[in-house]
């Protein structure tokens, strides 16, 4: 049996399937429906949230940390990292602030996750 780690919660359930023709024809190791989802967007699209950071011009830290606000398509993840490489903002940046809207038409935004105040002079 092939086996995927759910992280849907942080019980981290190892839930183990077996595929016939592309279907699911067997399911161990959820504790829970959510189990069978995540294994399901797995096969059919895996997606994640991204975590990572975002320069910052003229704040006390040099960069903002960042996160998606929902997962994200795993094929998005390398234009993203790439996309987020060539941002700057400027201080000040509060957590929640949306860093990039809609990204690649997901729906989903970046949002910072800690404060940057701006560099006292
Ligand atoms: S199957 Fe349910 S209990 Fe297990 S990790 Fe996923 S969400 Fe949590």
């Amino acid at each position: 049996m092939d086996r995927v780690v759910c992280v849907q919660c942080p019980v981290g359930c190892k839930i183990k399937f077996e595929l016939s023709n592309g279907r699911i024809v067997k399911v161990e190791g959820n504790k829970c429906p959510r189990g069978l989802s995540y294994l399901e967007d797995e096969l059919r699209e895996p997606k994640r949230v991204v975590p990572t950071s975002v320069k910052v011009v003229g704040g006390n830290y040099p960069l903002v940390s960042v996160k998606t606000s929902a997962p994200i398509p795993k094929k998005y993840i390398p234009q993203l990292m790439e996309k987020l490489k060539k941002i700057k903002i400027n201080a000040p940046v509060k957590a929640g602030d949306v860093i990039v809207k809609n990204i690649f038409d997901t729906g989903v935004d970046v949002v910072a996750t800690r404060t940057v105040l701006e560099n006292s002079k």
